[in-house]
């Protein structure tokens, strides 16, 4: 098992080790290397390591079998370790664990950041052409999805209720969409949505733009009933709507009306109740971001709340953060669509990633990467969101903001890796973590932070 055909020799500096390397299966590599023990001690124990089958193998002496130090490469990511006191180190990261390993030299190194990377990549290539792949992440198996390049976005945008008519004019088939508002239109009226400005409608298509999946979950939990519901309450008497042939004028008359003046919603008495409905609407639009109901979320925008008011009865949390506690993915996703600025702090200094962090939602620490939460933040006492996942123990959350905070020095140092390994891993690793999020959020929430015997056995050297 440990001997191949059409291979590549590279001896090392002793001339002892031989690294054997197979490029027409993926990077195939074999070799020793110094493994750091991940005891507290930290010896380092020189083995015999190969890469089978997407796993990492290694032999602790020839007497014993091969154990596998991890199982599944494609969830894995390589990184160069140039900033502790050994020569020729790189780290492997996976959900459960970290390792860090040194070659003889740096082209041994290389080779293996090479093979490793490969692996990974070999692995991406699998999934897109087998999409029944089952890949094992901790005991449970999950099927990764379609990429989300090519999501049949418009069908599910369709089966929303009241989404295969136009909003405001009723026209049949739209292909448009506002992804704040949560509504599908035809193709006049999301141009007269677009000249509202952003900050009211964001429009995109369903057959051109590429749609993430808690985007298109929006349309279909929001949509067009429910949304007329809100901002038509009122219209009946007011103004005719338009229909699908109406002038454009028509149109663009009805919907300024309707999102602009908000003249449809709830008829806002004048005079002393109108400060005492404002502040009824932002307590709204807080509990119902922390309980993710988000038809009552959209009513409290419409009747005024905004987005980013800071709830002093909560410490001065805005609504994100509530969602953050609450652990809505989707009602995260609608506030920051909406404007919800993802890195305000409360009184504590605390962000909707500390929240996410503490509460162990890991969908939403994606999430909130994606759009920006700064990584580095630190609390009234100093804690970054990485220290208070490691803290609160949720490895999930740990190993996504380790490697974001890779991504980031990674990105700094562009051209660094040069071939071997860019973003794109870390994008990968994002999107399974979304995917599984939107589509499996029980696998990430419930799964137990998994301690390895090597830790439980440093606790308790730790404790003597
Ligand atoms: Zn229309």
């Amino acid at each position: 098992m440990w001997q191949r055909s059409n291979t590549a020799r590279v001896h090392d500096a002793s001339g002892e080790a031989v690294i054997v390397c197979n490029p027409s299966d993926g990077g195939t590599i074999q070799g020793y290397l110094f493994k750091r023990s991940r005891k507290k001690n930290k010896t380092w124990k020189r083995c015999w390591f190969s890469t089978e089958n997407n796993q990492l193998i290694y032999l602790k002496s020839h007497k014993e079998q091969p154990v596998v130090l991890f199982d599944d490469l494609r969830l894995c990511a390589v990184k160069s370790l140039d900033v502790i006191d050994r020569r020729f180190c790189f780290e492997l990261l996976s959900v459960q664990k970290c390792c860090v390993l040194q070659a003889d030299s740096e082209e041994l190194k290389s080779a293996w950041m090479n093979a490793v990377q490969g692996c990974i990549d070999m692995a991406y290539r699998d999934q897109v052409t087998d999409q029944n792949t089952q890949v094992k992440v901790s005991s449970a198996p999950v099927s990764i999805p379609d990429p989300p390049s090519h999501p049949p976005a418009l069908g599910v945008a369709l089966s929303g209720r009241g989404n295969q008519h136009c909003c405001d004019c009723g026209e049949a088939e739209p292909r448009w969409a506002s992804v704040n508002l949560g509504i599908t239109m035809c193709i006049e009226c999301s141009g007269i949505h677009r000249s509202l400005g952003v900050h009211l409608s964001k429009v995109r298509s369903l057959t051109l733009d590429s749609w993430e999946p808690e985007q298109l979950k929006l349309l279909c939990v929001l949509g067009n009933e429910v949304i007329n519901g809100i901002y038509e309450r009122e219209a009946a008497d007011v103004l005719q709507k338009p229909s699908a042939g109406s002038p454009r004028q028509d149109k663009e008359q009805w919907i300024r009306s309707k999102y602009v003046e908000k003249r449809f919603v709830a008829r806002h008495p004048d005079g002393p109740d109108a400060d005492a409905l404002k502040l009824r609407a932002r307590q709204r639009l807080y509990s119902a971001s922390v309980s993710g109901d988000l038809v009552a979320m959209a009513e409290a925008l419409a009747e005024g709340a905004e987005i980013n008011w800071n709830n002093n009865e909560q410490e001065g949390r805005t609504a994100l953060i509530g969602s953050a506690i609450g652990g809505s993915l989707l009602a995260c996703e609608f506030l920051l669509q909406n404007g919800a600025n993802v890195n305000h702090r409360d009184q504590r200094g605390q962000g909707a990633l500390h929240a996410a962090a503490t509460y162990g939602h890991t969908g939403q620490v994606c999430l909130l990467l994606k759009r920006g939460a700064n990584q580095y933040a630190a609390d009234e006492k100093g804690n970054d969101p990485l220290s208070i996942a490691i803290e609160t123990a949720h490895a999930d959350i740990v190993t996504l903001l380790r490697m974001a905070r890779m991504n980031e020095e990674m990105r700094d140092s562009e051209g660094f890796f040069g071939s071997v390994g860019d973003d794109e891993t870390f994008q990968d690793i994002f999107r399974d973590f979304s995917n599984m999020a939107s589509h499996d959020p029980e696998k990430l929430t419930r799964r137990p932070f998994i301690r390895s015997s090597e830790e439980e056995q440093q606790d308790e050297e730790e404790k003597n």
